[in-house]
């Protein structure tokens, strides 16, 4: 059954979108050969072809009625969505007509000089050229001819889409097939599919104006023009035998103003008109409505899709409930689609139950909240996690079979097998004494006020660390550091491989390891830096090095989502209440301590970008799990103390896109996330540092909350605004020491000193020099050395020349 039938007495099912990266990464691999040269044209798209095949037909068995298409992309739907409206920037120098695949990965990726995107892979490793997870992409390769667009974050997800660019002169026009094609590919197999559309106001909301000559321009403007485009798109597909489109909207989530509600309205009374026998469903997701709700009820349209998660409003779905206009049918997303937990479907049951007692069940849709591309593929292919663990956990493939579930139950064909082994996998994940641990619990149950503060204020703090007895009176003013990351060598990853694959011993491998970091710490004492750092050779990864020795963390082998492109992310599970059985990094920095008469900073991942970049337990708040990981740092943190480190690093990259998706909801983010890293850093004696570091450079609408982090010296990243950036830190009169990057990472061309003594003039001129640090924009794990020579040695003459000056 792949059509809606009026006969049915349970709910139609849907999917609003499957992972197309293959439960091998397939997808992966082909675009990467493609790239290199190494896959035709024809093999790539073979493997595409082949991938939606699977994913539909996965779909099917999964019992969901109706299937997504246009899902698929070999790159980004949002940039699919700009080349089906003939939305190519200019200079790309696209003629108009069908914007074909390199087109395509141009856009995304830019043009190397001499016009080859056929890289050998290299634009893709310069991608990799921060160790963020909020890179800026290839548009960083200096080495492009043809810049590529910027690429930012989907909402508060990792991932990743390029953003759509307008001018006052952009005009559109249908200019690509794929939406039809995969359309009639799944037909020919038997499968009516629901395409699936970004809608047109997220598609202006989410681009940006790129146009120097009318840089105010409103792009809601082109909302007149770009309608009629979506207009033949709904024809044609009900003329290819479409039923239902499925239109996402998700901007729903956002905090709107009064002309981007209007644009809604606009334009589904438009699109409405224009194909009157297709259903169209409008979908938003990843958070209530609240006052954009009104607006979203009276849209006409067939159906309206919510987030029926706790990240919606469970009232706000009341509501609906009581208000849906009766000619609209409902789509709940009652299974979590951003999350690796198995539902509790005994829970969610009722819910539908009570939905479908208010509507009918041909009036509701069951569905994931969001599209599954959000986690990973299949459990099938998880050989090494232990029968209980897997029992909690459910990717994609397995929530459709929730979605299934629940939509039989309704229909009064429950499927008790499943019920039951569900109900008792819940109870166990609720009650194993793996997850729930009582010490821990009673040690964040007695987090005193008093254990937020640091001992004394700033000024004291600063004497005890830089005053003549401190342990940094040896400190120059302006003081040069690195991030802490020096470049990861192949040699180094192919040791940590062996390492992992037990053909290195362990002792072997600390051997090497210790060896990599002598060289590095001889070769920061010969260019002369004078904060040492030990080069964090051991670490694969910021957050998975943490989470592999913090009990509460588990690991997976095809836990895969997609970030960007052909670039995807493993991440942690926190499962369980988080504790240190051991010191994590102590050995490393002690014997990197020990090489040295220089400072030696400690190199720690903050409770929150731990938190951020790990699939996390919806069993308690996200708070209470990031207060877990800030007391195990904070025990870290004073065991580097005792062992005679005098500086530590607290990395918090990811505090800012912890940001909610509504500026309500801030404060109360920024107060727990503020305390968990006050939390992790406020053990220590006044005499030590206590650094932080963040590799982004707005600040402005959260200053404040970085100013009561209170860590004695901050590092960000400044190089590529020309210090501009800095005017946060010197509007609120920035109190603490911080070190403004002057060395930008993302790109492999050597900084002069010349260039770098401009910018610390610069921030010389806003800043009291006596605060300031000289340092990278971030770690230097993707660079190669031949550039981090250098460009470390001028760094440091740059600092000579510019304390010579002051
Ligand atoms: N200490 C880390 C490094 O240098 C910081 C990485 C980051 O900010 N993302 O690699
Ligand atoms: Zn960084």
């Amino acid at each position: 059954m792949t059509t809606t039938t009026a006969t049915t007495a349970r709910p139609l099912t849907h999917n609003l979108g499957y992972p197309r990266i293959g439960e091998k990464r397939e997808l992966k691999k082909a675009t990467e050969a493609y790239w290199a040269g190494k896959l035709s044209r024809a093999e790539l798209e073979q493997v595409g072809s082949e991938l939606r095949r699977k994913n539909w037909e996965t779909q099917r068995a999964a019992g969901i009625d109706l299937i997504p298409s246009n899902d698929f992309t070999f790159y980004d739907q949002v940039l699919d969505t700009s080349c089906l409206v003939g939305n190519v920037p200019p200079r790309f120098g696209w003629q108009g007509g069908q914007v074909d695949l390199d087109t395509r990965f141009a856009i995304a990726r830019g043009v190397r000089k001499g016009g080859n995107n056929n890289d050998g892979g290299s634009a893709a490793a310069a991608k990799d050229a921060c160790t963020c997870s909020k890179d800026q992409g290839d548009s960083a390769d200096a080495q492009a001819a043809t810049y590529a667009s910027e690429m930012t974050k989907w909402f508060d997800t990792n991932y990743h889409y390029i953003v759509p660019e307008f001018r006052a002169d952009t005009r559109f026009a249908l200019s690509a097939t794929k939406i039809f094609d995969e359309f009639s590919e799944a037909l020919a197999l038997g499968i009516r599919t629901k395409p699936v559309i970004l809608g047109p106001v997220s598609y202006l909301k989410l681009g940006k104006v790129q146009d120097s000559q009318n840089p105010s321009f409103d792009r809601l403007s082109l909302l007149d023009s770009l309608l009629p485009v979506y207009a033949q798109i709904l024809q044609k597909l009900e003329a290819l035998g479409a039923e239902w489109v499925q239109l996402d909207e998700p901007i729903g989530a956002l905090d709107l103003d009064d002309a981007e509600r209007r644009a809604l309205s606009t334009a589904y009374a438009a699109l409405t008109t224009a194909a009157p026998k297709l259903k169209l469903l409008v979908t938003t997701y990843f958070g209530a409505l609240r006052e954009n709700l009104e607006t979203y009820l009276a849209l006409p349209v067939a159906a309206l899709h919510l987030d029926a998660t706790p990240r919606g409003d469970l009232k706000e779905i009341e509501r609906v409930l009581a208000e849906l206009p009766a000619d609209k049918a409902l789509s709940l997303g009652l299974v979590d689609g951003r999350n690796i937990w198995k539902s509790d479907l005994a829970a969610l049951l009722p819910r539908a139950q009570a939905a479908a007692a208010k509507l009918g069940t041909g009036r509701l849709l069951l569905a994931p909240s969001c599209s599954l591309q959000h986690v990973p593929v299949t459990l099938r292919n998880e050989q090494k996690l232990d029968a209980e663990f897997k029992g909690w956990l459910a990717y994609a493939e397995e929530k459709l079979s929730e979605v299934a579930t629940l939509a039989s139950a309704l229909g009064g064909q429950a499927d008790e097998a499943a019920l039951t082994a569900n109900a008792a996998a819940i109870k166990s994940r609720r009650e194993s004494p793996r997850i729930h641990r009582p010490e821990v619990k009673a040690r964040t149950a007695k987090v005193a006020p008093s254990d937020f503060d640091r001992a004394s204020p700033y000024a004291t703090r600063r004497l005890a660390q830089r005053g003549a007895n401190g342990p940094l009176a040896t400190l120059p003013d302006f003081p040069t550091t690195t991030i802490g990351s020096f470049p990861q060598t192949p040699e180094i990853r192919a040791a940590r491989l062996r390492h992992k694959r037990g053909e290195l011993g362990t002792a072997e491998y600390e051997k090497f390891i210790e060896a990599e970091t002598l060289a590095c710490v001889r070769f920061q004492e010969e260019v002369g830096i004078d904060m040492l750092v030990h080069g964090e050779y051991e670490r694969n990864d910021m957050v998975e090095y943490f989470g592999e020795q913090l009990d509460g963390f588990a690991f997976t082998e095809h836990g895969w989502v997609q970030s960007y492109g052909s670039r995807y992310v493993k991440p942690p599970i926190i499962f369980g209440d988080v504790s240190r059985p051991a010191p994590m990094t102590v050995r490393w920095s002690a014997y990197a301590q020990s090489l040295t008469k220089l400072p030696m900073k400690g190199m720690l991942t903050g409770p929150v970008t731990v938190l951020q970049w790990s699939f996390v337990r919806d069993d308690q708040p996200r708070r209470d799990t990031t207060f877990e990981i800030a007391l195990a740092l904070r025990d870290e943190v004073r065991d580097l103390e005792a062992a005679g480190i005098a500086a530590i690093q607290i990395d918090e990259p990811a505090i800012r896109e912890g940001l909610p998706l509504r500026r309500s909801d801030w404060a109360a983010y920024l107060d727990w996330a503020v305390n968990a890293f006050r939390l992790s850093a406020a053990g220590v004696r006044d005499n030590t540092q206590i650094h932080t570091h963040m590799c982004y450079s707005e600040f402005n609408d959260i200053i404040d909350s970085i100013a009561a982090m209170d860590a004695d010296v901050i590092t960000i990243e400044t190089s590529r605004s020309n210090m501009e950036l800095l005017g946060a830190f010197v509007n609120f009169k920035y109190p603490n020491e911080i070190g403004p990057g002057v060395y930008d990472i993302h790109s492999p061309r050597v900084p002069t000193v010349d260039e770098m003594v401009k910018l610390m003039r610069k921030a010389a001129q806003v800043i009291p020099p006596e605060n300031l640090w000289v340092n990278p924009d971030c770690g230097l794990k993707t660079r190669g050395w031949a550039e981090v020579r250098p460009a470390l040695a001028n760094m440091v003459e740059a600092a000579r020349i510019i304390r010579a000056e002051s």
